[in-house]
Parts: C-alpha cells; structure tokens; sequence
C-alpha cells in the first residue's frame, strides 16, 4: 500500500507506476499513482486558450469585394510552363 501525494488517497501499489532510478538504476514506484498522471495528461491535452484573449476581426467589404487589375486580364500564362524532359532516353538519342 502506498499513499499517492497528489490525491493523498491509500491505495495498492499496483496503482503506481515505475521508474529507472538514474543514479542507482534501481526500478522504483512512482510518488503519484497512474489515475492523478492521467488527469494531469488530460487537462493539458485539452486546454484552451479562454475567450477573453481573442480578439474579434472587423469586416471590411472594401476588403470583400475589389476589381481585378486591368492589366491581369490581357495575361496570357496558358503553356507558359516547359514541360521538356532534362534527361532524355536512349533511344531518343540514338535514333537522331
Ligand atoms: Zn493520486
């Protein structure tokens, strides 16, 4: 039987978990059982940022709605990408 430090509950040992003491490299039983470790795992897990720390963004519809620039609609991109291969094959080579 072992008390835990953290919820000061009597309970098994079995309810503890272990550790490699670093120095001895002795197994030891843990000073908090496993529930108070999962707990604690799960608090931070879900924590969230409270709302007062948001700050609401303002609307802007000049920011919504705009007109394209004149100028990208003349753009013609279409192929402009070359899609020529930079190692050719054997054969490409030998039949030229
Ligand atoms: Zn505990």
């Amino acid at each position: 039987m072992k008390q835990c430090k953290n919820c000061n509950v009597t309970k098994n040992s079995v309810f503890f978990g272990l550790y490699r003491d670093q120095f001895t490299n002795d197994q030891k039983v843990k000073n908090v059982c496993k529930k108070c470790i999962a707990e604690e795992a799960k608090a931070r897990r879900t924590f969230k940022i409270p709302k007062e720390d948001f700050k609401e963004g303002e609307y802007d519809p000049d920011e919504h709605w705009f007109e394209d620039d004149p100028r990208a609609v003349r753009e013609n991109d279409v192929g402009k990408a070359s899609h020529a291969p930079t190692h050719l094959p054997r054969a490409w080579i030998d039949n030229a």
